[in-house]
């Protein structure tokens, strides 16, 4: 029997976080997953394991996004091993907040660095490696929506991305590649938990009408179906997914 060829998915920032949830899924999705890494690369080999123990296909490959040159050896790396890509989910971020007037211009470069030049360089490379009918999901924030002080910066990276989704949608035209962003609320990771009391973690699970913090996996069904063939329709969008948040 001809084994038939899996779709090949990079997800960046794929280690932990959302990212990791996320690989799971398309991996589950029948997806041949790229679990892509800056720093994590033991829990990368340790999700590659455990995907692979599953049945499923999926390599680790480091790279820092905000480096055009690793973001292109990822992509030459993923053609080699699993073929030319389908999905591409610009996951990797950071963020610092605080006040905009206390931001070093350390936290300013990074948060752009990484957000902002890392979906850049990955979108770039998409645009003209990807095949034909496929998905790209990029990450913003529904921090957009509420503007709490605080997120200036990391806001400010995000409304770049969105940006960056509206226009890459129209400039893919002919190609059948649909583009879109996911922009959740508060999901329980490091990047949300990290440097809040329990108080105030209290305050944000509250916040939302479904009074609770978002989980990885509620932010990688809705991957699932940005990045699946029942997204067909759907191009250009943002999706809000934060229990009613805002
Ligand atoms: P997280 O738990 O802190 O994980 C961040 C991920 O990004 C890690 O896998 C990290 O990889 C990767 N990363 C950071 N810098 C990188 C770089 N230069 N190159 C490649 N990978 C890099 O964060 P998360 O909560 O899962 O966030 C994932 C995405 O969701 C981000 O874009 C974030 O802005 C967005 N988001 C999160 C929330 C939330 O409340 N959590 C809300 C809205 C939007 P290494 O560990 O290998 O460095």
């Amino acid at each position: 029997m001809t084994q038939v060829q899996k779709q090949v998915a990079i997800i960046t920032g794929a280690a932990r976080g959302i990212g990791a949830a996320v690989a799971q899924r398309l991996a589950a999705d029948g997806f041949a997953v790229v679990v892509n890494y800056a720093s994590s690369s033991g829990e990368a080999d340790a999700l590659v394991e455990k995907l692979e123990k599953a049945g499923h296909t999926a390599i680790a490959v480091k790279a820092d996004v905000s480096k055009a040159d690793d973001v292109r050896v990822m992509f030459d790396t993923t053609e080699a091993k699993l073929g030319k890509i389908d999905v591409l989910v610009n996951n990797a971020g950071i963020m610092k907040v605080m006040p905009l007037a206390e931001t070093s211009d350390t936290v300013f470069e990074q948060t752009f660095a990484i957000n902002v030049q890392g979906t850049f360089n990955t979108l770039r490379e998409a645009a003209t490696r990807m095949n034909n009918g496929g998905r790209i999901v990029n990450f913003s924030t529904s921090v957009i929506g509420t503007n709490l002080p605080g997120y200036a910066v990391y806001a400010g990276t995000k409304a770049a991305v969105e940006t960056f989704t509206h226009v890459v949608a129209k400039e893919l035209r002919g190609r059948n590649i649909t583009v879109n962003a996911v922009a959740p609320g508060p999901i329980a990771t490091d990047l949300f938990l990290t440097g809040k009391s329990d108080e105030l973690i209290q305050q944000f699970s509250k916040a939302a009408p479904l009074e609770r913090l978002g989980q990885p996996e509620d932010i990688a069904s809705v991957i699932s179906f940005l990045a699946g063939p029942d997204c067909g329709w759907v191009n250009g969008q943002i999706l809000r997914a934060n229990g009613g948040l805002v």
